[in-house]
């Protein structure tokens, strides 16, 4: 074990983006790679925005990644009484204050200060007043260092300096008495032992008021690492425009989650020219010395491809489980009888989704085949009838193996005179409704002596 400590701090405002993912991804890296600590923090403390609905939908999003936690879930909202000591503290220290000014008055100001081309600061009014007694409502804020510079050496970005004048005093507690992200994330990584702050770069500029608080509140300052955005094709922000975000969406898409760990973790750190990585080489390979400094842009059809590859060489066992879901998902629950790992041999060179698998698989697992118009109208004629008897006759006694179903095919050559196509073609309309089955020795084995000669016998009287 080292004494490697880092946390995934998601707000449970929605579902666990792309963004959010690999953020956590980075840090489930560098936690498994150093045996190090990963923690789960629910950032809840905005009670209007959190739902129970995102809390779960994280997990399962996490847990679909295979991102494991070691300690959490923690939910910010259990540690109020925590936050109220620190900022009691901070008061009792003078390092926080009351401050009284009106919503209207601090938009007045504002105004004021944007007409004159200023920045819009709190101009620290009640910073030096004398504690009050009264009922007047107030907020709390930190005192903010007014002069000097606030740096942090970040281990993606290096030295980051803004000086303390551009910092005004935030506020730490609203009205209602709930404090803020920017106070409690601070009390939080503290106090879990964080030695490493790993998040997305649009936290940089609150690092250094963090900073400032942990320095008030005694405690270490953690490292920090800011990773870079993702954007979209046209280089704006990743959003809802560029397609779906939502980790989970390309689950229900038919997106492995090998792939979308591949995919995530190339979306702003390299090793080589190297494309293909399981987790395991992750754990081995992953570094934030190779996290680079620009945005990573999202490309759909990169993710399409690894997932590609990872159904092409993916455990047939395995997919055939993942196989069932999805069929259940289009209404094709897989009937008994049917091995869905030996539909996946037939398949996973021909899917780029398990989506699509699971559309070419329903034939298999339904009970009544449905007929592509202009198939059964090209294929199951009246010239059939006799080719289909031949075919049935020989699969009742043939050895029901590979060998088996080629002599059955044979032996009906043989006894027509037709080609192969001839007999191939209309047997696949038959079995599987379609064209573009595949091999048809492959899918009759999978199908079963049974199934096969009852879907020709149903074929001749269709045709009948
Ligand atoms: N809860 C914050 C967010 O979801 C993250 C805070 C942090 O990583 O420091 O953006």
């Amino acid at each position: 074990m080292s004494d490697l400590r880092v946390r995934f701090a998601p707000s449970p405002t929605g579902y666990l983006h792309i963004g959010g993912a690999r953020t956590a991804l980075f840090n489930y890296l560098l936690a498994r790679k150093l045996g190090g600590t990963f923690i789960l923090r629910i950032e809840d403390t905005d009670v209007e925005r959190s739902t129970q609905e995102s809390v779960d939908a994280i997990l399962q999003a996490m847990d679909w990644l295979g991102l494991s936690y070691d300690e959490g879930p923690f939910y910010q909202t259990e540690r109020f009484d925590l936050y109220k000591e620190k900022v009691q503290q901070l008061l009792d220290e003078g390092k926080a204050y009351k401050c009284y000014c009106s919503a209207d008055e601090l938009d007045t100001k504002r105004e004021a200060a944007m007409a004159r081309g200023d920045k819009p600061q709190y101009d620290g009014t009640c910073r030096d007043l004398d504690p009050r007694d009264d009922d007047a409502p107030y907020v709390i804020r930190f005192k903010s260092k007014k002069e000097g510079v606030t740096s942090f050496n970040d281990r993606i970005k290096g030295t980051i300096s803004f000086n303390n004048q551009e910092l005004d005093d935030m506020i730490i507690q609203r009205t209602d008495g709930t404090p803020t992200y920017n106070f409690v994330v601070v009390i939080d990584d503290a106090e879990m032992g964080l030695t490493l702050v790993v998040r997305g770069d649009d936290h940089v500029n609150n690092t250094p008021r963090q900073i400032q608080i942990y320095e008030a509140l005694g405690y270490p300052v953690p490292e920090f690492a800011h990773v870079p955005m993702i954007l979209g094709a046209d280089k704006k922000r990743l959003s809802k425009r560029h397609g779906a975000t939502s980790v989970m969406a390309y689950r229900d898409m038919g997106y492995l989650p090998e792939a979308m760990v591949n995919y995530l973790v190339r979306l702003g750190w390299s090793f080589g020219d190297e494309e293909i990585f399981s987790m395991d080489d992750l754990i081995e390979k992953f570094t934030l010395e190779n996290v680079g400094r620009s945005a990573g842009v999202f490309n759909p059809e990169k993710l399409l491809w690894l997932n590609e590859h990872y159904i092409k060489t993916g455990d047939p066992q395995r997919l055939g489980e993942l196989l069932g879901e999805y069929l259940t998902t289009l209404g094709h629950p897989p009937t008994d009888g049917i091995d869905l790992a030996e539909v996946v041999k037939t398949l996973q060179d021909r899917s780029k989704t398990m989506v699509e698998m699971a559309e070419k698989a329903v034939f298999y697992v339904t009970e009544a085949v449905e007929f592509d118009q202009s198939a059964a109208d090209k294929f199951l004629t009246a010239e059939q009838v006799p080719v289909f008897e031949a075919l049935v006759a020989q699969l009742e006694q043939c050895s029901f193996d590979a060998e088996g179903v080629e002599a059955a095919f044979k032996t009906v050559l043989e006894q027509t005179g037709l080609k192969f196509g001839k007999v191939g073609q209309p047997t696949r309309v038959a079995l599987s409704g379609g064209t573009s089955a595949p091999g048809i020795y492959e899918v009759i084995l999978v199908l079963g002596r049974e199934r096969s000669i009852q879907r020709l016998k149903d074929a001749i009287a269709r045709i009948g």
